[in-house]
Parts: structure tokens; sequence; C-alpha cells
């Protein structure tokens, strides 16, 4: 998904504040609407104020369930990325994915449809007309050097399952509860939905070298006995070896996310990940030339390339704020 914010800010992102291991440091969510005629309102937990990096995960919006007779669903026009992966993961529905490394896929409910941008890369996203419901995660995982320069990708990974009493669970980042994904990542990364039966109460292990977050989806759900709201995210610091989790009455839905603390500044505006204001200014100056081209009817003209079979023209990128970016003072502890 494109970053919907109309007036991106520009983020240095960088690793945080580390509570000690067994702390629970709960970020509740941000609502960002799509805007224009559309209805669908995301809810961010990353990049927040007080935190911006989970591992390498820099970006985690949840979203619906969300009627698509009322929200008009997704339609997000060929956009570009850099230096980052996008995961794309959903809980109902379908989304049809195009690239300019000519993938065409569908992004089904249990399946992982994972894009490398590595140097440059551009993608369109609608949700399919069979679609009633949209709901899931779009999440961003900031690639370290030198992966960041590496060609444009593409996977589909059906993740193996785990039912194991009141715990059914997909590991579609990383290995964990013995499952392991063949997606391809470039720093230690784990990406995961369980979902616990009415009433459990589970202890799962952690790998006590990374950061992780409970991303909540559905259910009254507990992390250390803290409740969480839906959408909220308990970040665990590194040192934690095991999460408690509960669910209510119902069953509960959660997507934990987990790392080893990514020891790099990146800085992030829009649907770029660079390194420096100034490699953000070239990215987007490259894009506006794609489109440019696009429009003169001329072939691909930058690292962006061209999505095919897309009925639309591409998203402009927004004007970027005349003010060059603050460093954020960095967190003691
Ligand atoms: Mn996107």
């Amino acid at each position: 998904m494109t970053n919907v914010d109309a007036e991106p800010a520009e983020l240095v992102c960088r690793g945080g504040r580390r509570p000690a291991p067994d702390a629970v440091e709960v970020l509740e969510p941000r609502d960002v609407p799509l805007g224009g005629i559309r209805a669908m309102t995301v809810r961010r937990t990353l990049p927040l104020r007080q935190r911006s990096l989970i591992g390498a995960w820099c970006f985690a919006d949840h979203y619906g369930p969300d009627r698509v007779a009322r929200s008009g669903g997704m339609d997000v026009a060929p956009h570009p990325h850099t230096g980052l992966q996008t995961v794309s993961w959903l809980f109902e529905g379908e989304i049809e994915h195009r690239d300019s490394v000519g993938s065409h896929a569908r992004v089904r409910p249990g399946e992982l449809n994972l894009m490398t941008a590595g140097r440059g890369i551009s993608h369109s996203e609608v949700s399919t007309p069979d679609t009633d419901v949209l709901h899931g995660v779009q999440l961003w995982v900031a690639l370290p050097e030198p992966a960041r320069a590496l060609p444009p990708a593409f996977e589909h990974v059906v993740p193996e399952t785990l039912a194991d009493g009141d715990l059914r669970g997909r590991v579609f980042i990383g290995s964990w509860l013995g499952l392991t994904s063949p997606a391809t990542v470039h720093s230690p990364l784990l990406g995961a939905e369980l979902v616990l039966a009415p009433g459990a109460a589970v202890e799962l292990p952690l790998d006590a070298g990374f950061e992780h977050g409970v991303l909540v989806d559905s259910g009254d759900v507990t992390v250390h006995g803290r409740p969480l709201g839906r959408a909220a995210l308990a970040y665990l610091p590194p040192g934690t070896a095991t999460v408690r989790l509960t669910a209510g009455a119902a069953a509960a839905r959660v997507v934990v996310l987990g790392g080893e603390p990514l020891d790099e500044e990146i800085v992030m505006w829009w649907n770029f990940i660079g390194r420096s204001h100034d490699e953000v200014v070239e990215f987007r100056r490259e894009w506006q030339e794609e489109i440019a081209a696009v429009a003169a009817g001329e072939p691909p003209a930058t690292r962006f390339g061209r999505v095919m079979g897309y009925p639309g023209g591409p998203l402009p990128a927004p004007v970027m704020p005349a003010t060059r970016l603050k460093p954020r003072p960095r967190p003691r502890g």
C-alpha cells in the first residue's frame, strides 16, 4: 500500500529507548484516513513519535474489517518504493498486485506477498471485485546496508500452519514455534499470526536477542497481564525470554513482529526509505521523471520501471516539506 498521508512528514528512524526486560510498553494506534472520497481509515502503530522501529520493522498499518461497499475498497495506483520490503498480510478479502518487475499476483488471507524494493520498484494494489470485506495489515521492513541496493524482487509464500491446543499460528517471516518461513529477509526478523481460542492463556518462548511487538487484531487480549485495545501494539524490549498472552471470552488474533534492533539510522518520507534528506529528494525527482515519461509515451526512464495492466496513471509524489528534517534527539536508556 502507499503511505496515504497527504502531507507526509520526513522522519529519522532509529532504535528507541530500551525499557527493562519483561516491561510492556503499549503503543496506541493513530488513525490515518485514506482521504478523498474513500472512507477507509488505517490504524498506525509504526512509526509513532515514541517508537519508530521494532527490529527492522518500520511501518505497521492495521485496517478493517471494512465493508468494501461502504469504504470503496482499495485502489492504489502505481507508486514507488525504495530501501524497504512491503509485507502484505490479509485476514479477509483479496488484493490484486502488479509491479514493475512483471509480477501479477493475488494477496489472499494466510498467504504472504513480499515485495523487495531494493534500489527501486513501483506497484499497484486493487481489491478484487469479489471482495466484500477488507481486513489486514500492511507492514514494511527497512533494508539494511548493503541489501537496500539489491535489484527489486517479488515473492509469494504460503506459510506452514501450527495447530496446538488453544493456539493456531502461521509464521510468515523467520522461524518460531518450530515453523520456518522461506521468505527472503536481510536482517534477523520474525513475523507471525497467532489465533488464541476463547479463554486461552499461553506462554511462548522468544528470541531474547530480538525486540518484539504484539499487534492486536481482535479479541480481549492481554500481554503480560496488560489489556490491549484493537490495533494497539505491545512493545517487548530485547532480553524478554517469553511472551504471555491471554484471550477473553472470544477468540483473539494477534500479529507478532520481532527482530534484532536495527543498528542504522534511516530516513523515511512518503514511500521512500533512504539514508539522507538529499537521497530522498533524488528518489522523488526520479519518480516524477518517470511520471513525465509515462505522459510523453516514452519507455521506462528510471529505477522505478513500469507497472503494466493498471487502468490508470501513476500516483504523483506529494510535495516535500519546505523545511529540512531535524533529527530527533537520541533517546536515552
Ligand atoms: Mn506500496
